[in-house]
């Protein structure tokens, strides 16, 4: 099975072939540090942390950089409004979105490379544009230009004459064109600069990001990500100075990722969907959602729509996504209930399994195996993580039919939990693959294990009054459970819990 990769360079499914054999260099754009993460910002980091990891899964070694602008004009102004310096806020912002990103359970970024430390590598790529022409200097600032780049607009498949329009406002600091972009801009009286062959000044945006990813992945990488409003103009100029200054492909497969909405009802009882944005005063902040929802529901929300649609996010959206994560925690304590252990030692299913076994459960096992085909087949097509969480439902549906046709709940069969056992974990860590079921959910554990131990002693002393004929006993326990917030439930000769 193949891998085939969206390029929005090519608008094309392309066979994913790396630059170099096994290893796979990804850079995703990261946050500018001057405001508390909304959930927007980790959209992409929660896509790439799952791409990366089914790269692994893949067997491929893979580098992953996310870099961390923290000189910026926004930055500036943040700072200033706040009466500190740029670096105290974005020291203070960087270490927020660190927070989201770890309590998202993002945790395979290799590089988190900052624009403040790498004014050498940006000031070199600088002067090596001027150098050959692609850019050049006015009045302290370092403009490229557009007019040289024979192919500029590739990516975002604009033409020259579209983007002067939008930046008029820029004219007169010594540019050529309008739709010239800065790679260096002098410093302003009272705002942080660095010193350069052109004077005091700082870097622009775009170049930060060219320098960084060049520095640790070399001049040509793999993948390079970010959400769809990065293509233009910011991925464009990446590109652009990056291939004049090398005269290499900067990138090889761009991948763009869909926007995040928020659909609400207004007073008038209208739906609207608008993009998140901080300026419509809609982004909704990670720690808040965190909080209500806990993370791995919003992981699991984020990867149940295909990376390159838009992801919305509503109170409906929200309950939906609980019910379809709570299907699968729900088969996992089955499972552990059935073989009266934890299903993390259980064995996967392999090629294997349906040879060694037979009868009923040889069909059983065969279609797990499809299964499981199936999710690498949508995890192959352009990283369809949806698809892969829709073939997750069938095989829960087939796990929990199967338990049901062997009444294996009822008289325990060893052969036959066994193999129910494999495919709940096979089924577990495909899972796990896309960073889901790491910890069991707090609705019905609590996160507590003396809890989890204690319940069960509860629920076995209500059984034992029931086999006991002292249904007053068995009654006064659930009533009991019921007013201190606990409901138990009676399903097919086994009791869960869970809290209200
Ligand atoms: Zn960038």
């Amino acid at each position: 099975m193949s891998l085939r990769i969206y390029n929005t360079l090519t608008r094309q499914k392309e066979l994913f072939e790396p630059c170099r054999p096994g290893r796979v260099g990804i850079y995703l754009c990261g946050p500018t540090v001057y405001k508390s993460p909304h959930i927007g910002h980790m959209v992409g980091p929660v896509i790439f942390d799952a791409i990366k990891r089914y790269l692994v899964y893949k067997g491929f070694e893979v580098t992953w950089v996310v870099n961390i602008t923290d000189v910026d004009d926004k930055l500036i102004d943040a700072a200033a409004r706040a009466g500190i310096t740029m670096s105290e806020m974005a020291e203070k912002h960087t270490a927020e979105y660190f927070d989201a990103l770890k309590s998202l359970g993002v945790d395979a970024i290799d590089h988190f490379p900052r624009a403040s430390e790498h004014m050498p590598e940006i000031i070199a790529m600088c002067e090596r544009l001027v150098e050959t022409g692609a850019a050049y200097a006015a009045g302290g600032n370092v403009w490229f230009d557009v007019a040289k780049d024979a192919d500029y607009g590739k990516l975002s498949n604009r033409k020259v004459e579209q983007q002067e329009a939008g930046l008029r406002e820029l004219e007169g600091a010594g540019k050529r064109n309008p739709a010239d972009f800065a790679l260096w801009k002098a410093a302003k009286p009272g705002e942080p600069s660095w010193e350069s062959p052109w004077g005091k000044g700082r870097p622009g945006w775009h170049i930060e990001c060219s320098a960084m990813s060049t520095k640790i992945l070399g001049e040509t990488f793999d993948l390079h990500g970010g959400g769809m409003d990065l293509m233009f103009p910011h991925h464009e100029n990446e590109l652009a100075q990056s291939e004049s200054c090398t005269g290499r492909p900067f990138v090889k497969y761009w991948m763009h990722n869909g926007l995040t909405r928020v659909r609400t009802k207004s007073n008038s009882g209208d739906w609207t969907v608008d993009d998140m944005h901080e300026s419509s005063g809609n982004a909704i902040r990670v720690h808040a959602l965190l909080s209500r929802h806990g993370p791995e529901l919003i992981r699991y929300l984020l990867l149940s729509t295909h990376y390159r649609r838009p992801i919305e996010f509503s109170d409906d959206a929200l309950v939906e996504a609980r019910k379809g994560l709570t299907a699968f925690h729900r088969l996992f304590e089955r499972v552990e209930r059935l073989q009266g252990g934890k299903l993390d030692d259980a064995t996967d299913m392999d090629r294997h399994s349906a040879e060694m076994m037979q009868g009923e459960h040889e069909k059983f096992a065969r279609d797990v195996l499809a299964s499981k085909m199936r999710w690498l087949e949508s995890m192959d097509d352009d990283f369809n993580t949806a698809g892969a969480i829709g073939v997750m439902h069938q095989m829960a549906t087939e796990i929990n039919r199967f338990i049901e046709a062997t009444s294996l709940a009822q008289e325990k069969q060893p052969e036959l939990v066994t193999a129910v056992a494999a495919a709940a974990i096979t089924l577990k860590r495909l899972g796990g693959v896309l960073g889901l079921f790491r910890a069991a959910p707090a609705a019905t554990s609590g996160g507590d294990e003396l809890l989890g131990k204690v319940m069960s002693l509860v629920i076995t002393l209500r059984k034992d009054a029931r086999a006991s004929k002292n249904f007053a006993l068995a009654d006064a326990i659930r009533d009991g459970l019921t007013k201190i917030g606990v409901t138990l439930e009676d399903l097919q000769g086994e009791t869960v819990w869970r809290k209200a």
